[in-house]
């Protein structure tokens, strides 16, 4: 068994303190990270945009490709004032700062942006990271992006103050499923402690991105929840769920797409499944697929080869055609990947 590989090198994190320290104030710097963008995306490329910008750096914006929408639950994160539509990210940034990247392809437009900088600072926790950008801050054992973005700051000089502190908590919290999942340690339980301290309160947040939603998106959940199919003797015996959703599931109760986003978690809690799967259509014949495993199987494994990518449990990828046909490749590859 290949054993994770440790966090970044010493040298790797030099370079990014040494690349931030060289600019001057007026030095434009972009921060980007993943379409569609989650807590963790957000969290971390704001908490560390409010970093720069305490650090004296006056132009900072952040971006992210595809449309230029914020989930409802992130949209009182403090930060988002330097937050900018993708057509409006610096066309010549002296320095990149790309955040919960795993691919490229997760850049949509601005991949082209982060080639041509001269810097370009990637900070990520995929193991599957694709391994672009000049300076690299990845780490497959981090429980969030933002465990690295915290790190930085603290050699950067930055103090966590309460805002910052609340962007890396949203982005905590939500990559690690409220401090449940595999990747919760001593430490982050530590990092959580310092971003409360700074005065959050972390019911609110709570409340804010995991516990509220509009009454359209509990119907929609139903419908899709009330369409799931339990093929027990699939994945080897070990069980797969899966369900899926429309563009007009998604219209006929008015809801944007990120809605889909958290409604793996009841379909992950399925006892007698190990795999999940929920297909989310994206556009005619596309769908974002969304994989989870509880331990048996790899998902990150059967993503990649899909050219997508994410962790050991939870993983996702691009599928075509109709939904049953991204479920039959689903069960094609856990068929391979168990024998
Ligand atoms: P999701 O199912 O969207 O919550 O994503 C689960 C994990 O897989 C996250 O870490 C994502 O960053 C990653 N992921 C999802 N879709 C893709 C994709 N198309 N390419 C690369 N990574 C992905
Ligand atoms: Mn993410
Ligand atoms: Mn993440």
């Amino acid at each position: 068994m290949t054993l994770p590989s440790a966090g970044p090198a010493a040298e790797q994190w030099d370079a990014a303190v040494a690349a931030i320290r060289a600019l001057g104030g007026a030095a434009p710097i972009q921060l980007i990270c993943h379409v569609s963008p989650d807590g963790d995306a957000l969290g971390s490329m704001l908490g560390f945009a409010l970093g720069l910008r305490r650090l004296g750096h006056t132009r900072v914006r952040a971006t992210f490709p595809g449309e230029f929408s914020i989930p409802t639950p992130y949209s009182a994160m403090p930060g988002l004032d330097l937050l900018v539509p993708e057509a409006d990210a610096y066309p010549e940034p002296d320095l990149v700062l790309v955040f919960d990247v795993a691919a490229e392809s997760r850049l949509g437009g601005l991949a082209a942006l982060v080639a041509a900088a001269p810097v370009s600072v990637v900070l990520d926790h995929h193991a599957s990271n694709t391994g672009f950008g000049t300076i690299r801050l990845v780490d497959p054992r981090a429980a969030a992006t933002s465990v690295l973005a915290e790190q930085l700051i603290e050699r950067l000089g930055v103090p966590l103050d309460t805002e910052i502190a609340e962007c890396f908590y949203v982005a905590l919290a939500t990559d690690t499923g409220s401090f449940k999942f595999d990747a919760t340690t001593v430490a982050v339980h530590e990092l959580a402690a310092r971003l409360i301290a700074t005065g959050l309160r972390p019911g609110d947040i709570s409340r804010r991105i995991f516990d509220t939603r509009p009454f359209g998106a509990m119907k929609l959940a139903g419908e899709v929840l009330g369409r799931a199919v339990l093929e027990p003797a699939a994945a080897g015996g070990r069980g797969l769920v899966w369900t899926y959703a429309t563009l007009a599931d998604l219209a006929r109760h008015d809801q944007p797409p990120y809605v889909l986003d958290t409604l793996i978690d009841p379909v992950r809690s399925v006892a007698e499944a190990d795999v999940t799967v929920l297909v989310k259509q994206v556009s005619e014949g596309e769908w974002a697929v969304s994989l989870r495993s509880k331990g048996a199987v790899d998902v990150s494994r059967l993503a990649i080869s899909q050219g997508g990518g994410g962790h050991r449990l939870a993983a996702g990828f691009t599928g075509y055609g109709e939904p049953g046909d991204v479920v039959d490749t689903v069960r094609r590859l856990l068929d391979d990947y168990l024998n």
